[in-house]
């Protein structure tokens, strides 16, 4: 059986992310079948006894750019042993990596994540790209670090790839509406002075539910206004969010 996630990584530097990959719960996805991703090395469709996958920028300017045909052989290699794989770049003028996408390309189920280096890559690569993802507005030196935000992304959305199934629904920006998370606490109850709240103690569920609710709500107003000013909020909801403990 196939694993229900198969991603294939292009870059110029695959130990940058063998590691990664490999460890905690993206090592024993792997292990599992559960996810399978391999890590190409886009070198080995350059040509030349220096392999050379870069040249300067026509028109002048700094750096130098991946030339086209060695790119675009691996990502045509890696379609033809990923059939009906998204072909993704990863860019800074891609479309921003959000949930919503995460889910979309984890839904997808083949992926082929193209990485960039130096100034970036030349123009007619990208006829060969479905999509083009960005990570954030800043500059990376290259695309292995995105490239990896959307393996980990996608692959704990698959099913049995988290040990509790629960852990993705309640996070950050779970439903379709998107909230932060509520604040979260373990053991030991007290430390350096600062208290669990009460309410996570009683073991009543409702309250703990409640709570939950409110401190998402709350943590969601003060640090991502955007956000909190498109949610639509319920009678509870409004009620909830300036609520004290005892009212819960
Ligand atoms: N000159 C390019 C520009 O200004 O848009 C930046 C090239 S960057 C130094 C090299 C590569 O890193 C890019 O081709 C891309 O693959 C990757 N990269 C950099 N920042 C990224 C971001 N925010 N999201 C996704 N990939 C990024």
């Amino acid at each position: 059986m196939s694993a229900r996630l198969e991603v294939e990584i292009l870059t110029l530097f695959p130990r940058m992310c063998e590691g990664y990959l490999a460890e905690s719960i993206l090592g024993k996805a792997r292990e599992a079948g559960l996810v399978s991703v391999t890590v190409s090395d886009v070198r080995e469709h350059a040509r030349g006894k220096h392999r050379v996958a870069d040249d300067a920028p026509y028109g002048g300017g700094a750096g130098m750019v991946m030339k086209p045909e060695p790119l675009t052989e691996a990502i045509e290699a890696a379609r033809s042993r990923l059939p009906g794989a998204l072909v993704v770049m990863t860019s800074p003028r891609g479309q921003a990596l959000d949930q919503a996408l995460a889910r979309r390309l984890s839904a997808h189920g083949k992926l082929v994540l193209v990485c960039g280096r130096y100034e970036g890559v030349d123009e007619r690569v990208l006829a060969a790209v479905d999509m083009e993802v960005s990570i954030g507005d800043f500059v990376l030196t290259g695309g292995e670090l995105a490239a990896l935000c959307v393996v980990d992304a996608a692959a704990r959305l698959v099913p049995g790839v988290l040990g509790n199934e629960a852990s993705a629904g309640a996070e950050s920006f779970a439903g379709e509406e998107t909230f932060l998370e509520y604040p979260q606490y373990t053991r030991p109850p007290e430390f350096r002075g600062m208290k669990v709240p009460e309410v996570l103690l009683s073991g009543d569920h409702r309250r703990i539910e409640r709570w939950r609710r409110r401190e998402s709500l709350r943590v969601t107003r003060e640090r991502r206004p955007d956000l909190f000013a498109r949610a639509r909020l319920t009678e509870t909801d409004l009620r909830l969010i300036d609520a004290g403990d005892d009212e819960l």
